[in-house]
């Protein structure tokens, strides 16, 4: 164990998109790996308190943490990588910095100063950088900064990164800077300058990068390597290529052969020592290779957009892994579903997962799809909205209740049987105020989730506002839906299950914020066996 912690800050330049939070997350398991209590942090240099007012458009899906935080979605890689819970204070944006010193300005705790970006900015930056170290909880804190350098609305995370440097001391903290070297096919040849200019622009700051990682499509030879190190003012050792993998998570291994570990370790005047990856390994061995496949449809109105659905692709990778299969999952546009093409687009599927979502758009095409697996007894996991639309399939089309619907699509609905919980009436703010974070579920033994769990006590992330409508409840299990989680101060219903069907299993929930390499989560484990053994058996 360390007494002071440590301090790695990553930042970006010459374009977004490079994956800082894929070599973020690489370097944080390898130090862990080596028994090093470590954690990673995210700031955004946007205004938005949080991602949880943002659409999946902008920036991916929205993470949500055991406390509640909505967050970017790398928090998700973080946890999937280091097994690691985060929190509140792994990812910070400007707008949150600003409306904490706007706070204390109004308070009067500026004694009549002139409140300005530097110090005051800066200040509350630096604090939330130093937040996890002074925990005590952790040797090491990697820090990524978003956007790249040069944006405007970088400046000040830069700025803090400078300070930090100072105050912290040699030896207790370094830049790593995630670049681009592309590579010009009618050249034939990778390009530094980018690399080159983006150093620079950073130096315009004042801050030296310590380390480079360069994201490539070919080997970068030792000539380039060296042309960087002596344009860039970094040592040769320190120049890492980053080249395209086939999977995210080869990237350790491809940093632990770069040697990255090796050279951070050095500049921060620690012991290093053989990774323990065999956990870790184990997981690609399997990941690569499965003994079959099976197919699940996904089924969303976001499908177009590789990161919206980021945290269940990765889970199903993690249970794919775990039951030796490749999982292909099929995305399914629910706008374009409807009761004429959902056999043409859905008999060929061993599984089918209607996803979490929002708003009216879509959502018929959702029904109609739980409606087609329910009476073709093909397995089905559904997830927050999914759960609900299949609670309102079963009242419109086994109950005979006609227009059931949620009161979040029809206000007037006949028969809400998903509704607005009380305390969410008086909701104005949009912001943090649904039904957050990690909640008690209670599960019923002898259920699906129960075999799947293995246990009658269990904690699930939450992001939703509307929920079961218990007035419903004897009346839609009497007729076969039946809860089999509910939450125990509340007797909130979490999960619901068709005991007749094959595997037929809805969550309020989030599952899929919980699974990681090493945990894979048991009912994405359980759904993908069941989607196995329906093939098998078809
Ligand atoms: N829109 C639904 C609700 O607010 C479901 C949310 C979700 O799927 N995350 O309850």
């Amino acid at each position: 164990m360390i007494t002071h912690p440590k301090y790695i800050f990553v930042t970006g330049g010459v374009s977004s998109s490079l994956g800082k939070g894929i070599i973020a997350a690489s370097l944080a398991k390898l130090l862990q790996a080596q028994g090093y209590r470590t954690t990673i942090q995210k700031l955004d240099p946007y205004i938005n308190i949080d991602p949880g007012t943002l659409n999946p458009y902008e920036h991916g899906e929205c993470y949500v943490t055991d406390d509640g935080a909505e967050t970017d979605l790398d928090l998700g890689h973080y946890e999937r990588f280091l097994n690691v819970p985060t929190s509140q204070a792994n990812n910070v944006t400007t707008g949150r910095i600003y409306q904490s010193v706007i706070d204390k300005e109004r308070r009067g705790e500026f004694l009549g100063k002139t409140v300005q970006v530097i110090p005051h900015i800066t200040d509350e930056i630096k604090h939330r950088i130093q937040l996890l170290g002074n925990s005590g909880d952790y040797d090491i804190i990697l820090t990524e900064i978003g956007g790249t350098v040069g944006d405007i609305e970088s400046l000040p995370y830069i700025e803090a990164v400078r300070q930090l440097q100072w105050d912290l001391g040699e030896n207790n903290a370094l830049v790593i800077h995630l670049t681009l070297v592309p590579y010009l096919s009618a050249a034939g040849e990778l390009k530094t300058k980018p690399t080159q200019h983006s150093v620079k622009t950073l130096m315009e700051s004042g801050v030296q990068a310590d380390i480079l990682v360069c994201r490539t499509e070919h080997e970068l030879s030792d000539s380039i390597k060296t042309k960087l190190a002596r344009f860039c003012n970094v040592k040769k050792e320190a120049v890492i290529q980053s080249i395209d993998a086939s999977t995210i998570y080869d990237v350790p291994n491809l940093m632990l052969e770069e040697g990255l570990d090796k050279v951070v370790l050095k500049q921060l005047d620690l012991e290093s020592n053989q990774p323990d990856l065999g956990r870790w390994n184990e997981f690609l061995k399997r990941h690569k290779n499965p003994k079959g496949e099976v197919t699940i449809g996904l089924i969303g109105k976001y499908v177009e957009l590789q990161d919206s659905y980021k945290s269940i692709l990765e889970a199903f990778i993690h249970a794919g892994a775990e039951n030796e299969v490749k999982v292909k999952v099929e995305s399914i546009h629910s706008e374009y579903l409807s009761k004429d093409n959902v056999q043409e687009k859905l008999s060929h599927l061993d599984g089918v997962l209607v996803a979490p979502g929002f708003g009216e758009r879509g959502i018929e095409g959702k029904i109609d799809a739980v409606k087609y697996v329910r009476e073709h007894n093909i397995p089905f996991l559904g997830i927050c909205l999914g759960m609900q639309m299949a609670v309102i399939e079963y009242s419109r089309n086994i109950l005979g209740l006609d227009n059931a619907n949620s009161t979040e699509m029809d206000e007037h609905t006949p028969h809400p049987v998903i509704a607005l919980m009380e305390s969410q009436k008086d909701v104005v703010n949009k912001g943090g105020t649904m039904r957050l974070g990690s909640w008690d579920c209670n599960v019923e033994v002898d259920t699906l989730a129960y075999i799947s769990y293995n246990r009658t006590e269990i904690k699930e992330r939450h992001r939703h506002r509307f929920e079961f409508n218990n007035d419903y409840k004897a009346q839609i299990e009497a007729a076969g839906l039946i809860a089999t989680g509910y939450n125990p101060e509340t007797g909130l219903v979490e999960i619901v299950e068709i005991p007749s069907h094959n595997w037929f299993v809805g969550v309020q929930y989030h599952p899929e914020y919980k699974s990681t390499v090493a945990n894979p989560h048991p009912l994405f484990v359980s759904f993908v066996a069941a989607a196995l053994t329906y093939k098998n058996n078809k």
